[in-house]
């Protein structure tokens, strides 16, 4: 006889261990009193229906939108109208500020005295026309390249 006791997991009660037997119900090891159907913790707790709070549908809150996504809208008429107005800009400022490739330069000739130089729109030098001293116009980098 072994005197090795086990807890019970079904009444929580201690048995001697080798009287453990699986209950296909309990579907567990339990001790010869649950085995027997002596105890019936288990089966009492599964004949009770868990009533949850089912049904309980959840207050939908409409929270307010943080703001939509900015998602690519169609191309619509103004993106056009913007974009060819954007690339007319472009095309006029190159004709005035000529970049010159591989360098922060661009070509420049004076509007005062028609004198050509070039110019560094990035550092805006120089300030004005080295020839006349005309001020050379204010130009986005952006209307460049
Ligand atoms: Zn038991
Ligand atoms: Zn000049």
């Amino acid at each position: 006889m072994n005197g090795v006791k086990a807890r019970c997991k079904n009444c929580n009660g201690e048995a001697p261990a080798d009287q453990f037997k699986l209950h296909h119900g309990f579907k567990m090891m339990v001790c010869p009193a649950c085995y027997t159907g002596k105890n019936k913790t288990v089966k009492d707790a599964v004949g009770q229906r868990e009533a949850g709070p089912a049904g309980l549908a959840e207050a939908r809150e409409s929270k307010p939108r943080p703001s939509e996504p900015l998602k690519p809208a169609g191309w619509d008429k103004e993106d056009e109208y913007l974009e060819r107005a954007a690339r007319m800009r472009k095309q006029q400022t190159q004709a005035q500020f000529a970049p010159v490739e591989g360098t922060e330069f661009v070509k420049y000739a004076c509007q005062h005295c028609k004198y050509n130089f070039r110019y560094n729109p990035v550092k805006k030098i120089p300030a004005t026309c080295p020839y006349c001293d005309f001020d050379i116009p204010r130009v986005k980098l952006s209307d460049i390249w």
